[in-house]
């Protein structure tokens, strides 16, 4: 059987279609499936990613068959054109292009105009000189750059060949390339081929085969280049996929004023508005428009300039969306008055752009909400965008009034960024190292400074429009950007930037406002976002949030995700404005309130330590007996608070020593406080010095060695839920834990201890509720002893922060000067702090719930570390068949969102809910 490597398209059918995006790449799939649909797209041909595959592994060589397909390809491709390819006389000029799975915008290569030289040049001049000329100069300045890799020899050198264009345009006394006559770009040509064969020794090419055959390598080719390389590792993308290659007819906008290029979004990628959104170039090519050589104007202006052509487009544009069912970005050329659809993929958008098309496709009845959930939001961060704060209009005025004001450009990321400037990526990765703030200010961004912007909080160009790359790779970032400030003067070599008659450098704060384009110099104070403002705000300013239509898509997709997802979810909470701010986010109930956070408040750090430093047990319940109101205080606050929701109190955990003074003053104060001599309680706590404290006395170990202290705390829990009981009418539901069990023991003679209290003080109070006793999974011995520890529990709730150090060995607070490196290297796929470890950490939360529900099958199974507001670990959780999620108050939001994607995504047998 032999492989077909290559599928062409064009003339109003093709082999391939959008379902074939892993063998075509994105781009090749949709041009098929676009040719099928009867669009106007120049006809061409794919080869496979597999070709990719093979090309990289097996030393730069093809397949045996692609070069026969290739050719019968180009036949195809003629008789649809009705051109040939190399002829001089009816020239068919090709586009070589990248196209991976996924798209990958500007980050491997493209080579326009390709199967020209100095004879075929001739058969187009006799159309248009100026054009043939200019697509010859774009021709050689490209495959010089991309096939033939000359590329500037110092970071600070700018591209050779456009050092040649300013010299030129300097001498002629023009600053646009559009101007640049038949003679000089003539002259161009001649002097790019003597660069080329200076630097490089190589001779231009002039033969269309072998200059199809070196572009057709160099975009394979370009999948293992650098900024490709640093993208598929921010965004995940396997090394394996490769891209495929695209050959197409070239349409020509660079013919005249009657023709035009641009680029266009079905809705506005920034805040979702509907309706067609995008720039374009009259009389110019290719990358001019996202480039930010030229700013180009809005799409409107294509209304009133060619309405016949704008129509067209619109129509088109509206049928893609509708037969992808999710918002579009294309790419188009008009050549005289043809228009030429040239690409179309799912749009990248910001977060609060993602939530409002996902609410608006559902209104228009285009998709439902589950597949909204999940194919429209992919990402259940996008909501954490909406909770992001923004700029307070307050102190935007007093910045005004300041004379602050630097310059407006196109807001084309929204957000609120103040941070210090830096003028290039290594810079801002240096700055947010140090852990600066970092807004990243460009002339315009090419790919290569991708890793800067991923260090910043904003990005601000010069020029470029609001579909220039900065904006749309800044935007997938989540990133504040402005693009298009045309009042900046950058000067890099100075280090300075300069507009509205205010100049500053690299290192002074700037604030960049993403919403409105505006320029700040120094720090604009920032305020919390409409979303925030509306659930927590009150008055006039509040209920206008609430009207608002980013708010309005919040609440209802999280209503969906709460139609949909079987995970609980509860919040962290250790206050009771804590659990407030919980309550609004959605918390079902509190999956752990620290209890030591309580220790520290007023003179209950007194009272602690007096207990630490006893010497006997009289002496700490003496000390507990002064700590044990203030507990009971903390708890009835919180039960209040929380209503009839269970609230997980976690025993205290934390070592003993962190609670103790340091500084001589502290030690001489608690001394005096005690009556003991100063020396004596430096012996003291000398004896309590620990060398791992974290995996030393601390958890229930504590319990186990000082079993007043966890009777203590269960009294004051038991004791406040009464007193709510009776008193507030809330059959509040408090839930005992114990932390770090490593033995079945340690719960067992916890367990009976409590239980025994619990019953006395019921006893005495006349009253009778359960209170459930569990513990936390976080230690591999007890995942891996579940079924035992089960049998004393009523519930596990996996702390997957201390179980990811203990299951790694690793600290979590020294894992930062190694851990970024395991990533970048690929050993490990993400921080394992950040984003559960499913191999080991995973493996050990499934035997533990597996294990203690098989020995106990009414035992509950949460989770409360970290992990818990990680949309990636919540899918996990989910299928792990956990009953609950347990995060930080602010993470709920994504939380819910992420459960619900799983429940779609991943739906269980038996209802899991809790
Ligand atoms: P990228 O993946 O970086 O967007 P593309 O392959 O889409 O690269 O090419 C970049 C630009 O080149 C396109 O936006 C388009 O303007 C131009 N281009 C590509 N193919 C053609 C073609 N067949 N005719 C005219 N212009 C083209
Ligand atoms: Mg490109
Ligand atoms: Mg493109």
């Amino acid at each position: 059987m032999t492989i077909k490597n290559v599928y062409h398209f064009g003339g109003g059918e093709a082999e391939g279609s959008a379902g074939m995006k892993e063998l075509l790449g994105g781009k090749g799939a949709n041009l098929a499936e676009m040719a099928t649909l009867g669009i106007p797209v120049p006809a061409g041909f794919t080869i496979t990613t597999d070709v990719c595959t093979h090309y990289v592994e097996n030393d730069k060589t093809y397949p045996e068959t692609v070069q026969a397909e290739v050719s019968a390809a180009i036949k195809h491709m003629e008789e649809v054109m009705g051109r040939r390819f190399g002829d001089p006389e009816k020239p068919l000029l090709l586009s070589v292009r990248s196209g991976a799975r996924a798209s990958m915008p500007g980050m491997m290569d493209t080579v326009l105009n390709l199967g020209i030289n100095d004879e075929i040049v001739r058969g187009l001049e006799a159309a248009n000189p100026r054009a043939a000329w200019d697509c010859y100069r774009r021709f050689v300045q490209m495959y010089g750059d991309v096939v033939m890799d000359l590329k500037p020899v110092l970071k600070t050198e700018v591209d050779p060949f456009e050092a040649i264009i300013e010299d030129v345009k300097r001498e002629r006394g023009i600053s646009e390339d559009v101007d640049l006559r038949v003679v000089e770009l003539k002259g161009l040509v001649q002097r790019f081929k003597a660069l080329i064969k200076a630097r490089t020794g190589k001779s231009f090419p002039d033969d269309p085969h072998e200059q199809l055959w070196g572009a057709i390598s160099a975009v394979f080719g370009s999948w293992q280049n650098d900024r490709a390389k640093v993208y598929r590792r921010i965004n995940k993308i396997p090394e394996h996929w490769g891209t495929a290659v695209n050959v197409q007819a070239m349409v020509f906008g660079n013919m005249g004023d009657d023709c035009a290029t641009g680029v266009g979004f079905s809705r506005n990628p920034a805040n979702g508005a509907k309706g067609l959104y995008g720039e374009y170039l009259v009389n110019a090519q290719g990358e001019d428009v996202v480039a930010g050589t030229r700013t180009p104007q809005p799409l409107s202006e294509l209304r009133d300039a060619m309405p016949a052509l704008y129509k067209q487009l619109d129509d088109i544009v509206r049928n893609l969306e509708d037969h992808y069912r999710d918002m579009q970005d294309i790419e188009f050329t008009i050549e005289h008055d043809h228009l030429w659809m040239l690409q179309t993929r799912n749009g990248k958008r910001t977060g609060f752009a993602a939530c409002q098309i996902a609410v608006d496709l559902v209104a228009e009845g285009k998709v439902e909400p589950a597949d909204a959930l999940t194919r429209l939001i992919p990402d259940a961060n996008a909501l954490d965008q909406l909770l992001k704060p923004v700029f307070d209009p307050e102190s935007i005025n007093t910045a005004k009034t300041e004379g602050r004001l630097m310059a407006k450009g196109l807001a084309a990321g929204p957000g609120a960024a103040a941070g210090k400037i830096a003028f290039n990526a290594e810079d801002a990765v240096a700055m947010a190292a140090k852990g600066d703030p970092v807004v990243l200010v460009r002339v315009e961004t090419s790919p290569e400074d991708i890793r800067g912007m991923e260090a910043s909080q904003g990005i601000l160009t010069a020029r470029g429009g609001q579909t220039s790359h900065a904006a749309l790779v800044a935007r997938q970032m989540g990133k504040v950007c402005i693009a298009g400030c045309a009042d900046l003067v950058v000067d890099y070599s100075r280090g300075k930037l300069t507009a509205g008659g205010m100049t500053v450098r690299a290192g002074d704060y700037l604030s960049i406002d993403g919403f409105t384009g505006e320029v700040f110099t120094d720090r604009v104070r920032v305020m919390p976002s409409q979303v925030k403002q509306a659930l927590f705000g009150s008055g006039e300013v509040a209920e206008q949030a609430r009207q608002s239509h980013t708010f309005m898509a919040f609440q209802r997709l999280l209503e969906w995700a709460d139609q949909y997802r079987t995970l609980g979810v509860r919040s962290n909470a250790d206050q009771p404005d804590q659990a407030a701010e919980a309550l609004v986010y959605g918390a079902e109930g509190i999956g752990l309130c620290r209890t030591e956070h309580m220790f520290f408040g007023g003179d209950r750090i007194m009272a602690v330590r007096e207990m630490i430093v006893a010497n006997d047990s009289l002496g700490r319940e003496q000390a507990l007996e002064k700590l044990l109101p203030y507990q009971r205080d903390d708890f009835t606050a919180l039960f209040k608070a929380m209503g009839t929701r269970p609230v997980t109190v976690r025993l205290l955990d934390p070592p003993l020593h962190e609670f103790l003074p340091h500084s001589t003053v502290d030690i001489m104060h608690l001394a005096k406080s005690m009556h003991v001599d100063t020396d004596v309680l430096n012996k003291k706590l000398r004896s309590l010095h620990e060398f791992n404290p974290m995996l030393g006395h601390r958890g229930c170990r504590l319990g186990i060695t000082y079993p007043e202290i966890y009777m203590m705390q269960v009294r004051a829990i038991v004791e406040a839920a009464i007193h709510v009981r009776k008193y507030d009418g809330i059959d509040c539901k408090p839930e005992i834990m114990i932390p770090l069990v490593g033995h079945r023991k340690e719960l067992a003679i916890l367990r009976h201890q409590a239980e025994d209290l619990i019953a006395n003080i019921m006893a005495a109070e006349g009253v009778e509720f359960t209170v459930p006793i569990g513990t936390m999974i976080e230690l591999p011995r007890a995942a891996l002893t579940a079924d035992a520890i089960a049998t004393d529990a009523d519930f596990f709730s996996f702390g997957t922060n201390d179980l990811t150090q203990t299951v790694f060995g690793l600290s979590r607070d020294d894992s930062g000067r190694f851990l970024p490196d395991y990533v970048e290297k690929g050993i490990l796929p993400d921080d394992p702090f950040v984003s559960i470890d499913l191999e080991g950490v995973g493996a050990l939360v499934e035997i533990g719930t597996q294990r203690g529900r098989k020995s106990n099958p009414a035992l509950k199974v949460g989770i409360c570390g970290e992990h818990g507001g990680d949309p990636q670990s919540v899918h996990f959780f989910h299928q792990a068949g956990l009953n609950y999620i347990s995060c930080s108050p602010s993470r709920l939001p994504v939380a819910r969102l992420a459960a619900a994607q799983a429940a779609i995504l991943y739906p269980q047998d038996e209802g899991e809910g809790q």
